[in-house]
């Protein structure tokens, strides 16, 4: 039997730990904070495979939208995932005609994308403002939604220790390697972790393992911002997408708010307090478009780097040189999970290499 260490208990991590384990190997799972304690525990998380190209970055994210919705097959209730599809449309006109392409593009790719009406759009979130979206046309991708990551993780971790997964709370400090293969992890006090394969789901962390040169890569890690506000009755069923806030429903009445225009000039320095002026300022354009949010105040504003590989797309797969070393590092790891989960289990208990991954092996970048 193989002795796995899973480096990290994000979204990522857990799923492949958990399927690794139900085909009965033995794993640790190595986290240095708690489950969820990284780039999951702050993501705005909205399954989609919609801005997604070239093609084949688009077809990997669709097959982990498609895995979401068949884990309902295997699990039966999922309350970690949340349909009801997205909604965008764009005041600006070159958003606008970038949408307009968009949209072709994904009905040509045969991705669920359709043009509603303004009437349709007020039938599925009738709380919004009359005439929200102006003159603008209406997308809608109804295949989308969101997932709660927390509640994944602790969903698939849970499974996963029932299968005799062990959970260690450890930072992982070095890669230990015998010539050119590797025989286990040290941690920060002063463990060895034994194993035969060690599979690196850190996300922006992934270089950090005090690793051997030969197995880093680059990565382009960016400041992620979401906004968490106070519970309300606003009304917001869905993803929406406008040029000015995205937003989407966050569990018991709060409303995730994101926007990618008040990320710019932030660093991880700049603190993450839900009293900061961009987090009222955000809820005040999302109350633009659903009123009821109108004085609901932030009740946190959450900082964090997307887990982002130097070419922009997943890097997923063994890195060359060195047996035993495996990598899982990707942005949209809450749309990927329940995917990459399966076909990473598969590969590394000797599985044929999954073809769909092909262009997003770690081996590129040496
Ligand atoms: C603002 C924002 C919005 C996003 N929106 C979306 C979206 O809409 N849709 C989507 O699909 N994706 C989205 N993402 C991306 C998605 O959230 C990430 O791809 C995903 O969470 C990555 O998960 P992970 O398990 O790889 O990494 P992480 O969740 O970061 O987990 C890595 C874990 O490794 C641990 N760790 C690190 N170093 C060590 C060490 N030395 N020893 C032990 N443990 C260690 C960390 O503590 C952490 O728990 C978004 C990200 C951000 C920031």
């Amino acid at each position: 039997m193989t002795q796995f260490v899973v480096v990290g208990a994000g979204i990522i991590g857990t799923s492949i730990a958990y399927r690794l384990a139900e085909r009965g190997h033995s794993v640790t799972v190595v986290e240095r904070v708690h489950l969820g304690a990284g780039t999951s525990g702050s993501s705005f998380a909205w399954t989609n495979s919609n801005e997604k190209t070239p093609y084949s970055y688009h077809l990997i994210n669709a097959l982990g939208m498609r895995a979401h919705r068949e884990l309902e097959n295997e699990f039966g209730d999922c309350p970690w995932h949340h349909g009801g599809g997205a909604v965008e449309w764009r005041s600006n006109t070159d958003e606008a005609q970038e949408l307009n392409e968009r949209v072709e593009r994904l009905i040509g790719w045969g991705y669920p994308a359709e043009w509603i009406s303004a009437q349709r759009l007020h039938r599925l979130e009738p709380a919004l403002v009359q005439g929200a979206s102006g003159d603008a046309k209406i997308a809608y991708f109804p295949d989308e939604g969101w997932v709660d990551p927390s509640v994944y993780i602790e969903f698939f971790l849970g499974r996963a220790r029932f299968l005799g997964v062990k959970l260690r709370c450890e930072t992982v400090t070095g890669i230990d390697l015998k010539a050119d293969k590797v025989i286990g992890v040290r941690t920060a006090s002063g463990k060895t972790i034994g194993a035969d394969v060690v599979v690196n789901c850190t996300g922006r962390w992934a270089n950090d393992l005090g690793q051997d040169v030969r197995l880093t890569f680059p990565l382009a890690p960016t400041i992620g911002l979401v906004v968490v506000t106070a519970p309300a009755a606003s009304g917001v069923r869905r993803v929406i997408r406008t040029s000015g806030i995205n937003l989407r429903p966050d569990g018991a009445g709060r409303i995730m708010l994101h926007s990618e225009h008040d990320e710019q000039g932030l660093t991880l320095e700049s603190g993450a307090d839900a009293t900061d002026p961009v987090a009222a300022a955000m809820i005040e354009r999302a109350a633009r478009l659903y009123p009821e949010l109108s004085g609901v105040r932030p009740e946190a504003m959450r900082l964090s780097h997307r887990a982002i590989p130097g070419d922009g797309v997943s890097a997923v797969g063994p890195v060359p040189q060195v047996s035993g070393y495996y990598a899982a590092v990707t942005h949209s790891g809450a749309t990927l999970a329940p995917w990459l989960g399966q076909v990473v289990a598969a590969e590394l208990v000797g599985g044929a290499p999954e073809k769909a991954l092909q262009d997003f092996r770690p081996a590129r970048f040496y």
